[in-house]
């Protein structure tokens, strides 16, 4: 019998010792969305949990919800990198489901750029690209007192550094030139030696350069995809896009040769389809061809 006792105290030792070196090991978990092959992530660490993006559609938002729920840890925070509808949609579905995690950006200016966004989409900004803002995040207004309270429900971080309960640290970065959109939120782990680039990365799928996206913003994405490049290329992380599968450093000269495809043919072409034909046959595959390709080449190509 007390051999026995002693067997099952080492038994349980065992597990506490493993769950002990589990806890504290950052992990990360990629969703894809198949709505605009638009990436989310969990960042988890045995204790705690953070997510990053939250996906345009409340229906994918809910998927994704259920991966979260089955790891079985407190969320803690819903970090948005930018005010793009693709990414943010999702926060009301969050909100209902985890209403004690925090939704956080970076800085000011994303938290007014998301305001901004879903302002413009409930005022008519739908679009054949942008399709209607979800009933969920119509904005709390006088008339609208059950709407989502941008002001109040989304907080900026008082630091750079977002640290997870249990271990790990996710470092962001925002002193960026407007690109793909006007702000952007870039996070490193070194714990994972692992970047997120959110939409400075794309991987097999066309980019975004649609609606108020200028030619000087096309330039500046390939200047900070240079920067950013010299920055990380000694560390040679896993590199984690916006938008499709996750890769490596050889992504960064892929993106930089397509906005220079790109550049060069929209300002060659005569008409959207000749464009159209040029970049598909450079892109063979890629993703979104009838989403982000077409409404980027009917704000490039004037017809
Ligand atoms: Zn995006």
């Amino acid at each position: 019998m007390a051999t026995r006792s002693l067997a099952l105290v080492s038994a349980v030792l065992a597990l506490c010792l493993v769950a002990g070196a589990r806890a504290g090991a950052l992990e990360v978990e990629m969703y894809r969305g198949g709505f605009a092959s638009v990436n989310s992530f969990i960042f988890s660490n045995g204790k705690t949990q953070i997510v990053m993006d939250v996906q345009r559609k409340s229906y994918e938002a809910d998927r994704f919800i259920e991966r979260v729920k089955a790891k079985k840890l407190p969320l803690t925070h819903i970090l948005i990198t930018h005010g793009h509808t693709d990414h943010f949609t999702g926060m009301a579905r969050f909100r209902q489901a985890f209403p004690e995690a925090r939704i956080v950006v970076a800085t000011e200016e994303i938290k007014r750029a998301i305001k901004a966004y879903a302002v413009y989409m409930d005022s008519g900004g739908e679009t054949g690209a942008e399709p209607a803002l979800e009933p969920a995040l119509k904005p709390k207004t006088p008339q609208n007192p059950g709407g989502f309270d941008y002001e109040n429900w989304i907080e900026v971080l008082p630091s750079k550094t977002l640290a997870l309960d249990g271990g790990g640290t996710l470092e962001l970065t925002t002193d960026y030139l407007p690109a793909e959109a006007d702000y952007m939120t870039t996070v490193y782990s070194p714990e994972l030696n692992a970047i997120f680039l959110s939409d400075f990365g794309y991987n097999g799928v066309h980019l975004w350069l649609g609606d108020d996206i200028s030619r000087q913003d096309i330039a500046n994405w390939k200047t900070e995809l240079g920067r950013i490049k010299r920055e990380y290329t000694a560390r040679n992380p896993t590199v984690y896009p916006g938008h499709g599968e996750v890769t490596d450093m050889s992504m960064f000269d892929v993106v930089m040769r397509y906005l220079d495809d790109y550049t060069r043919i929209t300002l060659a072409a005569k008409t959207r389809s000749e464009a159209m034909a040029q970049m598909t046959a450079l892109y063979p595959g890629w993703g979104e061809a009838d989403f982000f390709l077409k409404y980027s080449l009917e704000n490039h190509v004037k017809e």
